[in-house]
């Protein structure tokens, strides 16, 4: 089977298209970010129309109408207490901002032995050298623990656990940082009900912050519009970065309470300021597609029209997928499904052999070590859907000497 990589030339709606014209479903909403399909009219005009304006001014000591406008309407959008946004370009980053407001804010408060943190086993918030700190997968992540800060990783679902690493480091922790109701890198796992609620309440009895890192979750993913909705959670900071732009360009947003803004605010000697500024942090052309992104929302009533496409998947999943013999689980939230492979050695790269298998039948997926990750962007139609579930399974069984019980289906 050919290992070349695809060069993909074109997209349109959920299918990329690659430089010999083979046609492909975007399954992973390339890299977890497309939200209303590729090439959408309005985003595409809305940066069309910001180019015509001003492709990039700084926000240091500026700003601009997109960049103002966005930060209106993420406020608006937003789990109540969320004022205040602070823009960058990625989702590290935007994870990074909140670390550093968080330890800045208790040192200009005189609590400065608060620099350490909370985070989940398995988690994962970027790769940058904070992120990775408040990381916890062993690949992407253990080489650099001599480079990291101080982190305490608790057990995904367990608060009886998340208390007592409170209640023995606490006066050391400046905030807990979770991926709220699924971990993504970690392959999926979904969170039990009640958990995150129950975070905030520890967070709160502990005074310590609670960041929220939506970068994956965020817009619609888990079948809100954020994941904190579902448990009526409201973060201290919230981070967002690739779904915000609809997927077309790198922007990120760190949204924060009045009380955390307030903590940087004095005299010019004090210098309190959060010293933190990317080059390209609010690009008016990325602001501009996420202000498109956001309008689509509303248009189309994106999250409404979701519901049903949700249950269509479980229903697909479960009748074509779970009863494959190599599958042991599939874990599943919104349009979040990981299809975890059971029995197979690391040199057998099954979830890579899956990939190319789904490729050849015309889907693009990625796995993540043997969990097979199925993403679709949010604007993926019933009959597109049917076909990446087929396609998986079929792929699933060709890659694992099984029979899929689907042969042929893909073609309908
Ligand atoms: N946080 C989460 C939960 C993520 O899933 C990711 C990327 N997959 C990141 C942070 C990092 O985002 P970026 O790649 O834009 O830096």
């Amino acid at each position: 089977m050919d290992e070349d990589f695809p060069v993909i030339v074109a997209g349109d709606g959920c299918v990329l298209y690659d430089a010999t014209g083979e046609a492909y479903l975007d399954g992973t909403s390339s890299l977890w970010c497309n939200v209303h399909g590729h090439r959408h009219p309005t985003i595409d005009a809305a940066i069309r129309a910001q180019l015509d304006r001003v492709a990039h001014t700084t926000m240091l000591g500026l700003s601009h109408p997109p960049a103002i406008e966005l930060a209106e309407r993420l406020v608006e959008l937003a789990p109540p207490g969320l004022q205040r946004v602070f823009f960058s370009d990625n989702g590290s980053t935007a994870n990074e901002i909140a670390l550093k407001m968080a330890y800045q804010w208790h040192h200009q408060r005189g609590e400065w032995w608060r620099s350490g943190f909370i985070c989940l086993r398995d988690s994962y918030h970027g790769d940058t050298i904070g992120s990775v700190s408040v990381g916890g997968i062993e690949l992407f992540h253990s080489l650099y623990r001599p480079l990291l800060f101080e982190a305490w990783a608790t057990e995904p679902g367990d608060a009886g656990h998340m208390r007592a690493l409170l209640e023995e480091h606490g006066e050391r922790v400046g905030a807990v940082i979770v991926e709220p109701l699924v971990q993504g890198a970690a392959g999926m796992l979904v969170q039990p009900p009640g958990y995150l609620r129950a975070v905030r309440e520890l967070c709160d009895e502990f005074g310590v912050f609670l960041i929220c890192d939506e970068v994956a979750t965020g817009f619609g993913r888990t079948g809100t519009m954020f994941a904190c909705e579902q448990e009526g959670v409201s973060p201290d900071l919230l981070c967002l970065a690739k779904g915000l732009t609809g997927g077309y360009l790198p922007l990120a947003a760190t949204l924060t309470t009045e009380r955390v803004y307030e903590g940087f605010l004095g005299e010019h000697h004090q210098f309190r300021t959060f010293f933190h500024g990317h080059t390209y942090t609010g690009n008016p052309l990325a602001c501009a597609a996420a202000l498109a992104t956001l309008r689509v929302f509303e248009q189309e009533r994106t999250v409404e029209r979701l519901q049903p496409k949700i249950g269509l998947f479980a229903e697909l999943l479960a009748e074509h997928v779970a009863p494959l013999p190599a599958v042991r689980e599939v874990r599943r939230k919104g349009v979040m499904c990981g299809i975890e492979l059971d029995g197979f050695p690391l040199e057998a790269r099954i979830g890579h052999r899956v990939a190319l298998e789904a490729r050849a039948r015309g889907a693009l997926i990625r796995p993540l070590g043997d969990v097979v990750v199925l993403m679709p962007p949010l604007a993926m139609r019933p009959d597109e859907l049917r076909r990446l579930v087929r396609v998986t399974a079929e792929a699933i069984a060709a890659a694992t000497g099984a029979s899929s019980g689907v042969e042929g289906a893909a073609a309908a």
